[in-house]
């Protein structure tokens, strides 16, 4: 029996299986397409997936190939949302493409030992109390594959989620549109061009344009050139000769998500946990953030060493990020179609450096403040804590906890150093998790350690550790030490 099959190398799959794969856990992903599309959907990396990546040192070979994009935009509001001085180690989007981004991370989780069998479906799963049965479907024939957590990775229409029997609710589509990577005969503006029946988005891509206009035609039946062709000549009002089409597809508004991400020993991640309007180009950030959160966890519940509440912590966390996703994509949508007071105020409140930087943290996700435990107001708790060059940027590439902090703290969490690194940089205190989260701030004396400990750690050993079975550090910078 394997420890964990995900379904699904996309962002959210290949970057669980890197996360996986750091804690040793055994992984097998499961890709039914044989190699990846020659098609590119998403073109960018926000600031927060930036900051989370780089926790595992994956942000620096994709900010070496991309363009920096220092703002952002917010519907049709008419201001530009700047990113310098909100809550980043990456005040910046990230152009790059999707694929790419894939093809880093789908070599990281190779070079670590992830399983990666591409050709292979999840056609179907059964589980009972010690683990989950698929059923796998090749070219060549059907076979079945047992493991302790199925994680399904497998996008909006997911097998996973379907046969676990986790319900979808939400709103359906009210709305479609055609989206072409094409080649235009003659150069098309970047940005929205109203033409007398309807607008037409155009962003630039090497060697092509991506076009994005209303459907007025059939939504299930795959999209010919004539059919977008004719779209687009309505929608401009003159004719454009689309001279090649790389890729032609529609996609809807519909907003939805999983009921539960945590079903027993099935978990569902990225797009096969929500959909939602494509406005703000998020899909891709937001699954690679549910893997990150989700790595950690998974891997210390299939170990036993995580208290039983760990994995729940994944759905209450995520569901609710989730939920704050479809609600600021729909605001997005329904902003787009409002003018007069409303957008109005809304355009005066982003003018404001408060208003402006609020706006730029709500859609970058940079504004995610889980809950700790214990409590506190301390303004970083449940915060992603930032790194700067600070010893944090390469202690958390081993994917523990690390604690930053005096003696007095490293003697109190010795019981933890399975789970934790210790390290200087910190003169009065900081638990952060594996995924990069403040767990804990000194405010006053060590009070709420051992609690923030237990909570994330489970409960400590008895037996104080000998040093021969202490942790390695050899990343840490000098001065850092494990305890
Ligand atoms: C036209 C378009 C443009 C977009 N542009 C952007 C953008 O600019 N920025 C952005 O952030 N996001 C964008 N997105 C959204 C983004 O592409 C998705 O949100 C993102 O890919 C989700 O990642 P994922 O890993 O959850 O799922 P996916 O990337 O969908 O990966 C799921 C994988 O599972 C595989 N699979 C499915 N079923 C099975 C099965 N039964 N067994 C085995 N394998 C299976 C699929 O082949 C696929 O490889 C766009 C989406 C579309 C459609």
């Amino acid at each position: 029996m394997t420890e964990v099959i995900i379904a699904g190398a996309g962002p959210a799959g290949l970057l669980l299986a890197c996360e996986l794969r750091l804690a040793g856990v055994d992984t097998v992903v499961l890709e039914r397409h044989p190699r990846r599309p020659d098609f590119c959907r998403g073109f960018n990396l926000n600031a927060r997936a930036l900051d989370l990546l780089a926790r595992r040192g994956l942000a620096d070979p994709l900010i070496a190939e991309g363009w920096r994009v220092p703002h952002a935009a917010f519907s049709s509001l008419p201001v530009t949302l700047g990113l310098a001085g909100t809550h980043t180690d990456h005040p910046y989007s990230l152009g790059i493409p999707q694929t790419r981004v894939e093809e880093i991370l789908e070599e990281h989780a190779t070079a670590r030992g992830a399983d990666i069998r591409r050709g292979h479906e999840l056609r179907g799963l059964a589980q009972d109390d010690d683990g989950v049965e698929v059923t796998v479907a090749t070219g060549g024939g059907e076979y079945r594959l047992r493991a302790r957590y199925v994680v399904g990775c497998d996008g909006s229409s997911s097998t996973v989620r379907k046969q676990a029997g986790i319900a979808f609710p939400g709103t359906a589509t009210t709305r479609w549109s055609l989206l072409g990577d094409v080649e235009p005969a003659e150069p098309l503006p970047f940005g929205v061009t109203s033409g007398p029946g309807g607008d037409v988005f155009v962003i630039p891509r090497p060697g092509y344009v991506r076009v994005i206009t209303a459907d007025p035609g059939d939504h299930e039946a795959p999209v010919t050139q004539e059919e977008f062709q004719r779209a687009l000549d309505a929608a401009l009002g003159r004719p454009i000769t689309i001279v090649a089409a790389r890729w032609l597809t529609r996609f809807g508004d519909a907003a939805r998500q999983a009921e539960a991400y945590v079903r027993g020993r099935v978990v569902l991640a990225g797009d096969a946990a929500h959909i939602h309007p494509p406005a703000g180009a998020i899909g891709v950030n937001v699954a690679l953030d549910d893997a990150f959160n989700l790595g950690w966890k998974l891997a210390a519940t299939v170990r036993g060493t995580a208290p039983a509440h760990l994995l729940g912590t994944y759905h209450d966390e995520r569901h609710a990020a989730g939920a704050r996703v479809l609600a600021s994509t729909q605001a997005q949508v329904l902003l787009g179609e409002t003018s007069g007071p409303l957008a109005d105020l809304l355009t005066r409140v982003a003018r404001h450096p408060g208003g402006n930087r609020a706006f730029a943290e709500t859609i970058t996700g940079l504004d995610t403040r889980y809950p700790a435990h214990p409590a506190g107001d301390h303004p970083w708790l449940g915060r992603l804590a930032l790194t700067g060059d600070g010893p944090l940027a390469t202690l958390q590439r081993q994917g523990k906890g690390v604690l930053l902090g005096p003696d007095d703290l490293v003697e109190l969490a010795e019981p933890w150093a399975e789970h934790v690194i210790m390290g200087p940089g910190e003169p009065e205190g900081l638990l952060v998790r594996p995924d990069g989260h403040v767990a804990w701030v000194r405010t006053s004396g060590a009070d709420g350690l051992r609690e923030a400990l237990a909570h994330w750690f489970g409960e400590p050993r008895s037996e104080p550790q000998s040093s021969h079975e202490r942790p390695t550090n050899a990343d840490a910078p000098a001065g850092s030490r494990t305890c």
